[in-house]
């Protein structure tokens, strides 16, 4: 099975420390300097499952970069490259679609631990078990990975995806944030709860009737989330 990884980062130093790591770790890595070039890559390789993408580039920016591969690619793991002084920007990011951040200047361990949680996640974990689950107005397919809502495909992205499968598998339970992030991002993930947050902020918008009143994922104050009453 390909292992292959796209890095779209401008500066020759800092693209050619993460190839060198990734390579060591097993990836096949693919380069790109601008956004242009990254998508174009993208439609030569479709097969590539994480994408590592910096933010402040010379053209089209990696905020944008991310929007057109969402737009069409719900599949891939993406991973925003940020500075240290960009706080916002992790926000930004994962509201355009991408599933997770590492912060500049980053450690080979980190980097690559980060990619390969993403990567299992992106189709590279054991198929899982054929079936669906169905709560009015959501169904679940398991196999396929897709939810719909009333009949409608609602397109998610797979960390959204691993989270209502989570949500639906435990109605009525109220469940912490570190349970979340365990469970979704794995135990090895070296990141904050607040993304977490941020993604359940996203999910809301493409499953609730209307995102500012929720009625499926309930705040459960101090503590996490409860689908369902
Ligand atoms: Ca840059």
């Amino acid at each position: 099975m390909a292992r292959k990884v796209l890095v779209l980062e401008d500066e020759s130093s800092i693209r050619g420390f993460i190839v060198i790591n990734l390579t060591r770790a097993g990836y096949e890595v693919i380069e790109s300097e601008s956004g242009e070039e990254a998508l174009e890559k993208l439609r030569d390789n479709p097969d590539v499952r994480v994408a590592l993408l910096d933010i402040m580039l010379p053209g089209i920016d990696g905020f944008e970069v991310c929007r057109r591969i969402r737009a069409t690619n719900t599949r891939i793991g993406i991973i925003m490259l940020t500075a240290r002084s960009q706080e916002m920007d992790k926000v930004t990011g994962l509201m355009t679609g991408a599933d997770d951040y590492v912060t500049k200047p980053f450690s080979p361990a980190e980097l690559t631990a980060r990619v390969d949680a993403l990567f299992r996640r992106a189709g590279g974990a054991a198929p899982e078990q054929v079936g669906e689950i169905l709560q009015e107005p959501f169904l679940l397919n398991t196999r396929n990975r897709t939810l719909e809502k009333n009949g409608q495909r609602v397109k998610l992205t797979q960390v959204e995806y691993s989270i209502m499968k989570m949500f639906m598998e435990n109605p009525g339970k109220a469940l912490s944030r570190e349970e979340i992030l365990d469970t979704v991002w794995g135990r090895d993930y070296f990141g904050e709860l607040k993304i977490v947050d941020v993604n359940i902020r996203r999910l809301r918008l493409k499953i609730e009737d209307n995102a500012q009143n929720p009625t499926f994922i309930n705040t459960v104050w101090g503590y996490g989330y409860k689908w369902g009453f």
